[in-house]
């Protein structure tokens, strides 16, 4: 059987997942900075309303861009939140945003086709251009030290764009540095969209996460609908990760066509999630912002240990929940790749976190990934034990 579909990759943090389970099984107390999902279970209301929909057994297909009363609240939402003039028939809920994604760069991206990847990159846009026999051309994000961490290369983007050309991801905040791209890097990239006829593919899946000003969802730019596609979800901001809920927002005609896609590929998105993901979107709003409160002090107390590890240079992320160190001075010191790195912390330590280079290739070379959704005392206690092993290696080298 031959598949025309090769050469993808999976998604190297469910593989760091199975690695650690594997060590706990063996006993062996793991702590994992690598699962990019809030550790804080589903609020209670959005379970209760949960529950109901079971009870009321609201267990059938629905329509496929999802019950009216939740693209009403996905609208209402946003229009609250950005003053976006998000209308329901501009939104179609999914099963998760990675669908959205999916569905996005498939209605988009054909054999030949080339999609702007700013680098490193969440892997899912890249992998799904490629199975679309799509090419993704990956642009480095600027590193521009431990005080300012990441930007985006605006003018190498803009370079970048040729003949086939065909969209932009844009994901902001942003996985896996953590960094926020300011408003008038957002202009330049719609405005690289508007002159050169692009679509640009919106992800603000962690736009609640945010620590610090200078954050503004493109949706509050005019003229958007012409060509964004965006996407968001109730996995992060409800923790919701495993109820699969997400949505793109579009243009009508945009949605009408994408959602033919839709019902040929799943129907519609779970019937209990959606009307789970009313009662979340309605509130309250208070367990949101008590999460994010401790995300913010959990930023705060990683960034602090980090800093204190030799070797690492830390910019402070300011969205999402990731913090993206450097270590490419430990690794020419010890002579390890990035890969060998992670691992060895894992098998000495029992600390996980990802390495750059699953994001998903070249530019995440020399960094690590830590995902800070686990208690501050974990934090200090697992960024700790980084710090002690690289004190190790270092003293070992120097010996
Ligand atoms: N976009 C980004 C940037 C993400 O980090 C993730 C999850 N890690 C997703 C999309 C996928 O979210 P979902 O679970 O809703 O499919």
């Amino acid at each position: 059987m031959r598949s025309v579909i090769t050469g993808l990759r999976g998604e190297a943090g469910f593989l760091y997942i199975a690695k650690a389970r594997e060590l706990a099984r063996r006993g062996v107390d793991v702590i994992s900075f690598g699962v990019g999902q809030p550790d804080i279970p589903t609020f209670d209301h959005i379970i209760e309303e949960g529950k109901r929909a079971l009870e009321e057994k609201f267990t059938g297909y629905t329509e496929t861009a999802g019950i009216p009363e939740l693209r009403e609240a996905i609208a209402e939402y946003l229009n609250t939140r950005y003053q976006a003039g998000v209308k329901p028939d501009e939104v179609l809920a999914t099963t998760g945003a990675k669908t959205a994604i999916f569905l996005a760069v498939a209605a988009y991206l054909g054999p030949g086709d080339e999609v702007i990847v700013p680098e490193p990159s969440y892997p899912a846009y890249p992998e799904t251009a490629r199975a679309m026999g799509a090419r993704p051309v990956f642009i480095p994000l600027k590193w521009r030290g431990p005080e300012h961490g990441f930007e985006l290369d605006v003018e190498a983007i803009e370079k970048a764009v040729t003949e086939r050309t065909k969209m932009i991801v844009l994901t902001n905040p942003h996985n896996p540095t953590g960094a926020l791209f300011g408003p008038e890097q957002v202009e330049a990239v719609l405005e690289i969209a508007r002159k050169h006829g692009l679509v640009v593919l919106a992800d603000e899946i962690y736009d609640n996460f945010v620590y610090e000003g200078g954050f503004r969802s493109i949706l509050t730019f005019s003229g958007w609908k012409d060509h964004v596609l965006y996407v968001n979800g109730h996995s992060k901001t409800f923790s919701m990760t495993g109820w699969r809920l997400g949505y793109l927002v579009a243009a009508k005609p945009v949605i009408e066509r994408i959602k033919r896609l839709a019902v040929n590929v799943y129907s519609c998105p779970p019937s209990i999630s959606q009307r789970a993901g009313v009662a979340a979107l309605k509130g309250p709003w208070e367990p949101v912002e008590k999460m994010v409160e401790e995300f913010r002090r959990r930023r705060d107390a990683v960034v602090e240990e980090l800093r204190r590890v030799p070797g690492f240079e830390v910019a402070v992320p300011r969205g999402a929940f990731y913090v993206f160190p450097r270590v490419a001075k430990v690794l020419e010191e010890t002579g390890m790749s990035t890969e060998e790195f992670v691992d060895h912390l894992l098998y000495s330590r029992g600390v996980v976190t990802l390495p750059g280079t699953v994001f998903p290739e070249k530019a995440g070379e020399g960094f690590i990934r830590l995902s800070y959704a686990i208690s501050v005392e974990r934090i200090r206690e697992g960024v700790g034990r980084i710090r002690e092993e690289v004190e190790k290696l270092l003293a070992e080298k120097t010996r």
